[in-house]
């Protein structure tokens, strides 16, 4: 009897630990404002704020605001808060985004929570508001050079070390996902669940530049997270609509835009997606595989081939003219 209620004990506990273990989920559930083809007969407020549980926040600048619309999130921990990336407007007086956080941070005894500015990779969409954000008293940006960022965090290896932002109460981890740019982080917060993918995985255009740290990086990210809950993966930027199709480069018009959460098992697939890319384009359900700097080229050698054709076409049709001409009747 007593080795029973032992038994019982133990597996309550067991149970208590586990569902303790589990994130708790959030509210993913919420519609960006679209922005618009004419920007100023539609005006939109430039940065959109979602509260997705009491300590988690997401934050959108409006396609009109940046053609980039990026993602930008903020953790909430007892000690400190993070905000993974600052966007892609600099000026605080059309994109009042140091305000926002400053509202958004808790407060005691008059001071608000020390800030801490990270960022998932250097690209400029996803670093513009550093120079604001650097003024709120208690606001610390993290550099953005490789070497400082390995420094910055404690790595040791960049390539296998798992490094720990601690915000008290709340461990934000980062590891490193090379491919897209070489410095890019992933994040990965325990509290939620929840991934932080910045340009290495988002519902939209996954720009290689370096095919073979790419896929090295898929795999880490899918063996890192293997055993970890994940409720969401959570990207820089939406660029899809609901039917799958891109809006086009530079647009600041996102109608039926589709939802900015993919799943674990989208990123399990990343892997297989990137081994059998053909280096150019690949398109996916969730996502299309690019590499720029190849269309490039290849446009690039198409515009040259179309032109020695057509030099070639222009000159043969003035020798038989003048062949003509100087053909007596
Ligand atoms: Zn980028
Ligand atoms: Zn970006």
């Amino acid at each position: 009897m007593n080795k029973m209620r032992v038994g019982l004990a133990l597996t309550t506990a067991l149970l208590a630990n586990a569902t303790l273990a589990q994130p708790v989920a959030g509210d993913l559930n919420v519609r960006w404002n679209p922005g618009a083809e004419d920007c100023a007969a539609n005006p939109q407020p430039p940065l959109q704020v979602h509260r997705y549980d009491a300590t988690t926040f997401i934050l959108r600048q409006n396609p009109c605001a940046h053609f980039e619309a990026p993602l930008l999130y903020l953790l909430i921990g007892d000690q400190r808060a993070l905000l993974i990336d600052s966007g892609a407007v600099e000026d605080e007086a059309s994109m009042p985004l140091a305000k926002t956080i400053a509202d958004l941070l808790p407060r005691s005894d008059g001071a608000s929570l020390p800030l801490v500015v990270a960022h998932t990779h250097r690209h400029t969409d996803h670093r513009a508001g550093d120079a604001q954000l650097a003024k709120l008293p208690g606001a610390e940006i993290v550099p953005i050079e490789l070497e400082d960022i390995v420094k910055y965090y404690g790595f040791k290896s960049w390539l296998e070390d798992t490094v720990k932002i601690d915000l008290g109460g709340r461990v934000v981890e980062a590891i490193a996902v090379p491919g897209h740019m070489r410095d890019h982080l992933l994040f990965y917060d325990a509290k939620t669940g929840l991934a932080f993918s910045g340009d290495f995985l988002l519902p939209g255009r996954l720009l290689v530049d370096d095919i073979d740290a790419y896929r090295a990086s898929a795999d880490r990210a899918v063996a890192y997270l293997r055993s970890k809950p994940v409720t969401a993966v959570l990207g820089g930027h939406i660029e899809l609509d609901t039917n799958g199709e891109a809006f086009s480069r530079g647009s600041t018009h996102h109608p039926n835009e589709r939802a900015l959460a993919l799943a674990k098992q989208n990123l399990e697939s990343l892997p297989a997606a990137l081994q059998e890319f053909n280096g150019f384009y690949s398109k996916y359900p969730n996502f299309i595989i690019m590499n720029p700097m190849r269309n490039l080229l290849v446009l690039a050698a198409g515009v040259i081939i179309a032109l020695t054709l057509l030099i070639w076409l222009v000159r043969r049709l003035w020798k038989s003219r003048g062949k003509r001409v100087l053909t007596p009747a």
